[in-house]
């Protein structure tokens, strides 16, 4: 009997699991972190453009039946606003409790000054690739988990706390657990943040301490890459690295003969000898470009499951490190 009673209490809890629905799958990871007793749908693919989606009837179902929504924002998703709009949830839509927006109190980089459309610029909020630079995580995690708080706010404790050993794991994972535990991880993040971390641990005597993503990274340096899409400049801005070039000519726009010539000309100019594409775009150009010069294309996920090493947020940041440091 108690069996069969616990069963019932099984079959009663999953029935009343909140929905979360999420648009890009490093946000689906992350609210898995916050809330693991939600069920949790993901909109787009690892392998998929995140710029352009159609999601399918199934998915449409779970937009209309969600307690919560999440988006990136900043003009990534340009599927979202029609998403919403046609799912009659009125629960979820922008401003309501059980909506989230992932990037509210991150910094932004890139954000234009003329807002025409003139020179083909998809994001005119700023840039919104916001989740290659690790230390933007955890601001998503305090998003969700205020998110779940406004909609469950009987366990808007556990949501919280869940969130903070998300940044804590983050902060681990990026500067190294002998380094944290020394330092503290939020004071080597702000350091970090200010772009003043090496400075001060090379004046501390501390630089031999760092591990993690950061010392992974530290050859990355003024290292010169061309990158396909202007989806790089938080990893950029986090790692140091050189962008010598896109592939695209203009954001969203394929590049023309005379951009080819003119990114040959960068690469053997500046010794590039890395190409990176990511994984759903095309990699016609870019391996033409490395044929003709030597440098090697970096195929990479754009988002978690976008590799097959991509398994999660943590294995999605190491395979950068790992195909941008070979
Ligand atoms: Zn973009």
């Amino acid at each position: 009997m108690i069996s069969f009673f616990s069963a019932l209490l099984l079959l009663a809890s999953q029935a009343s699991a909140t929905e979360i629905v999420c648009t890009l799958p490093w946000l689906g990871d992350i609210a898995h972190r916050v809330a693991p007793d939600a069920h949790i749908t993901t909109l787009s693919r690892g392998t998929d453009d995140p710029h352009f989606l159609s999601p399918t009837p199934a998915l449409m179902a779970r937009v209309s039946a969600a307690d919560l929504y999440v988006e990136n924002g900043l003009n990534l998703e340009l599927w979202s606003e029609r998403l919403l709009d046609s799912a009659g949830n009125p629960k979820i839509r922008p401003g309501q409790p059980g909506y989230v927006k992932a990037t509210v109190n991150m910094v932004r980089l890139e954000i234009p000054t003329d807002l025409t459309r003139a020179k083909g610029d998809l994001h005119p909020e700023g840039n919104p690739h916001v989740w290659t630079d690790p230390l933007n995580a955890p601001v998503a995690a305090d998003n969700i988990a205020a998110g779940m708080s406004r909609i469950d706010p009987a366990n808007a404790a556990k949501y919280t706390a869940n969130a903070k050993a998300f940044r804590a794991k983050i902060n681990e994972a990026m500067f190294g657990a002998d380094l944290v535990g020394f330092m503290g991880g939020d004071l080597l993040a702000r350091l970090a943040q200010s772009n003043k971390l090496d400075e001060f641990l090379a004046s501390k005597g501390l630089t031999a301490r760092l591990g993690g993503w950061a010392k992974k990274g530290a050859s990355l340096k003024g290292k010169p890459i061309i990158f396909y899409h202007q989806s790089w400049a938080y990893f950029i801005n986090r790692f140091g690295v050189k962008v010598v070039g896109f592939v695209e000519d203009r954001p969203g726009i394929p590049p023309t003969a005379a951009h080819r010539d003119e990114l040959l000309g960068l690469i053997k100019a500046n010794n590039v000898k890395v190409i990176e594409v990511t994984s759903f775009y095309d990699p016609k150009i870019p391996n033409l470009l490395g044929q003709q010069t030597g440098a090697k294309v970096a195929v990479v996920a754009g988002d978690v499951g976008g590799t097959p090493q991509a398994t999660d947020y943590f294995a999605y940041i190491d395979s950068l490190l790992t195909a941008f440091t070979q």
